[in-house]
C-alpha cells in the first residue's frame, strides 16, 4: 500500500539520518516528528525543535520524556524564522522537517505563514550538508493554506537543479485536500 505523505516523510528521514547528526523540527506541534528525529540522532546527536505555541512545547516535552529521548532535543519556544540566529551558521544540518498548517485539535487561527516559512528555508539551505534533505508536508485545506502551498511550489521550483533535487509526492484522486510532500535534497 502506498505510504501517506506523513509516513513517507519519515521514510525519507530514516534513509539519511545517522546517529550523531544535527537536525531540525521546524514545527514541533505534538512532537511526533521531534520524537522520531531524536531516536534517529541518538544521545550524541542534536535536534533543534521550534514552535510558537506553549502547548506544543508541553506536549512535545511529555512525548519525549515518555520515549526516553528528551536529552538530545533543544525545545525552542520561538518561530522557525529565527533559525538564522538560533542555529550557528557553521552547524552542519543533515535534515529538517516542516508540517505546515495548524496544530490538530487546537486554535485553527494559529497557522504557519509563507513569509516566515521562506525565512526558515533560506537559513536551512545554507546549513544543509551534501545529500541532506528538507522535507515539507504541506496541509493546505484551511484559510491561508493555498497561499503557503503556492510559496512552497514557487520556492522549490526555482532552486537550481545543479545544486538541488526537488521531489513532490501527492495523492491526486483523494478528497479533502490530503497533504502534499516536498523534499529538497542538496547535491
Ligand atoms: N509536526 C507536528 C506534530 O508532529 O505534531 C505538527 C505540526 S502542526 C501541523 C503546525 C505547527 O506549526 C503548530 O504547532 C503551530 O503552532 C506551529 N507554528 C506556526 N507558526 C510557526 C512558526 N513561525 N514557527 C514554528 N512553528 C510554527
Amino acid at each position: 500500500m502506498l505510504q501517506t505523505a506523513m509516513r513517507f516523510s519519515h521514510t525519507l528521514l530514516k534513509e539519511i539520518i545517522q546517529t550523531g547528526d544535527t537536525v531540525v523540527d521546524a514545527t514541533m506541534g505534538n512532537g511526533n516528528d521531534t520524537a522520531l528525529l531524536a531516536q534517529l540522532v541518538g544521545t550524541n546527536g542534536l535536534v533543534y525543535a521550534f514552535d510558537i505555541q506553549e502547548q506544543a512545547l508541553q506536549n512535545t516535552e511529555n512525548r519525549l520524556l515518555e520515549s526516553g529521548v528528551r536529552e538530545q532535543v533543544r525545545l525552542l519556544h520561538q518561530g522557525h524564522e529565527t533559525i538564522e540566529t538560533a542555529i550557528p551558521e557553521e552547524t552542519a544540518l543533515r535534515a529538517a522537517i516542516f508540517n505546515l498548517g495548524y496544530l490538530p485539535k487546537s486554535d485553527k487561527q494559529i497557522i504557519t505563514k509563507p513569509d516566515t516559512t521562506k525565512q526558515a528555508l533560506d537559513a536551512l539551505l545554507t546549513r544543509l550538508v551534501s545529500n541532506g534533505r528538507i522535507i515539507l508536508v504541506v496541509y493546505y485545506g484551511h484559510a491561508g493554506g493555498e497561499a503557503e502551498l503556492a510559496l512552497i511550489k514557487e520556492y522549490s521550483q526555482q532552486l537550481p537543479q545543479e545544486e538541488y533535487s526537488v521531489l513532490t509526492y501527492q495523492f491526486i484522486n483523494q478528497k479533502n485536500n490530503p497533504p502534499i510532500l516536498f523534499c529538497i535534497e542538496k547535491k
